[in-house]
């Protein structure tokens, strides 16, 4: 597993950007933290579920990226992430992307052969009993029993992963992309132990993953700070990092896996404990943030004034009136009060400042508001459907638009992981 060629560096960020018009301003913070002497790489995420709705296509965002990438002169590495992709959805990734996130959680819960979970329990006396994890006081208990039931959980799916990994190594030839496993998007968290356990199982599958996302406890949802035990989280990710630390050095996985976080953007509250955590254990993290650099998109038109303002406000109009459909999608990652939601009427009336600052996420600003800014961020479809008349708009505001999206990559997401500010 260690020949392959391409490798992702100990700190990555991954970042959305829905209209392909922002890589220069999120590179932009990447230099930020370079200059701040801290290397944190760029990976440009888009879902399949995006580009359909956006109508774009992955050719897009590997052209977006590689154009920023010349006009700044990053000289480091940089990928473009197929994100959450499946075997059904992998195919138009395959030329554009050099990182792929192979989604398998539909298939957790899918109960494994009984011959499979004896063969993997066999291969693996080394977990059962007491586990102690370098770096923490803590030690994993692990009975017969747990063992097996942890395999019949998962098994399928990290079959499945490994054959979603082989259709892309077939195609890309291996090392030539960066393999991450992802099992966020279900109903219920994987414990420490529970990851441990999977990793033995994904380096047996034989994928070289460089970077896992698990499901942390808490609610992680799109745009807005997490919801959960603050203190419980941190515990949590630590033993994470101490239990990958641990595949590593036993199962043969790389020697670069670190933690994906799927942050779904502004996880302010957390961020202090996953810094910690990356100092204690000189680890490495994958930090996604969701396509909020969107949210900045709006922020910079209502900041403008004029035209730009009146767009910004007839998208909440006609965001406003579609939410049930425009929520839909993603009801298990928003949480809107409607009585929290301002009328399109009332909004119609706000100046630049009242827009900005209802909509912008600082932690504890009266003004700031996240009904609202949960349903913008859905509401992507909606400025996607005006085509030409939004990306014109964008295009005529680019430097306060660029501001407000390299500000709040930065100050509000790389600084605080990365560099503990
Ligand atoms: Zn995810």
């Amino acid at each position: 597993m260690e020949n392959r060629s391409l490798k992702l560096n100990k700190y990555s960020v991954g970042i959305g950007d829905r209209f392909a018009h922002q890589a220069k301003a999120q590179l932009q913070a990447c230099m930020k933290a370079l200059a701040s002497g801290v290397e944190v790489i760029p990976v440009w995420n888009k879902s399949n579920r995006e580009h359909t709705i956006i109508g774009s296509e992955p050719a897009s965002t590997r052209q977006a990226a590689d154009a920023a990438v010349k006009a700044l002169g990053w000289k480091l590495p940089y990928f473009c992430d197929a994100d959450h992709i499946t075997l059904e959805t992998v195919r138009r990734f395959l030329d554009a992307c050099d990182f792929y996130t192979i989604d398998v959680a539909d298939f957790i819960g899918r109960a494994a052969p009984e011959a499979d979970i004896d063969g993997f329990v066999k291969r693996h006396p080394e977990l059962l009993g007491r586990i102690q994890l370098e770096g923490t006081d803590e030690a994993f208990q692990i009975t017969p029993e747990n063992l097996r039931q942890t395999a019949g959980k998962y098994l399928t799916a990290v079959k499945k992963a490994g054959e979603v990994y082989r259709a892309i190594e077939k195609a890309k030839g291996a090392g030539n992309f960066i393999p991450e496993v992802s099992m966020d998007e279900t109903d219920s968290a994987q414990s420490p132990v529970e990851l441990l356990i999977i990793l033995a199982a994904i380096a047996g599958e034989g994928i070289p993953i460089q970077t896992i996302a698990p499901k942390f406890s808490g609610r992680f949802n799109k745009g807005v700070d997490y919801i959960g035990d603050v203190a419980q989280f941190g515990r949590e990710f630590a033993l994470d990092v101490a239990a990958i630390a641990y595949a590593v050095g036993h199962f043969g996985l790389p020697a670069n896996l670190k933690l994906s976080v799927h942050s779904g953007s502004d996880k302010f509250s957390i961020y202090p404990a996953i810094h910690s955590a990356m100092k204690k254990f000189d680890a490495g993290v994958h930090l996604k943030t969701a396509g909020t650099t969107w949210l900045e998109e709006l922020i910079g038109l209502a900041e403008a004034g004029g035209e730009g303002l009146a767009l910004a406000k007839e998208i909440y109009a006609e965001a406003y009136a579609r939410r049930e459909e425009l929520c839909a999608p993603y009801a298990t990652v928003i949480d809107i009060d409607p009585a929290r939601l301002p009328s399109p009427d009332k909004v119609r009336g706000w100046t630049s400042e009242q827009y900005t600052s209802a909509l912008r996420h600082v932690r504890g600003a009266a003004a700031y508001n996240s009904s609202l800014r949960q349903l913008l961020h859905v509401g992507f479809k909606v400025a996607a459907k005006m085509g030409r008349r939004y990306l014109d708009l964008l295009e005529a505001n680019e430097t306060v638009i660029a501001k407000n999206v390299t500000e709040n990559l930065y100050d509000r997401h790389i600084a605080p992981v990365f560099l503990g500010r």
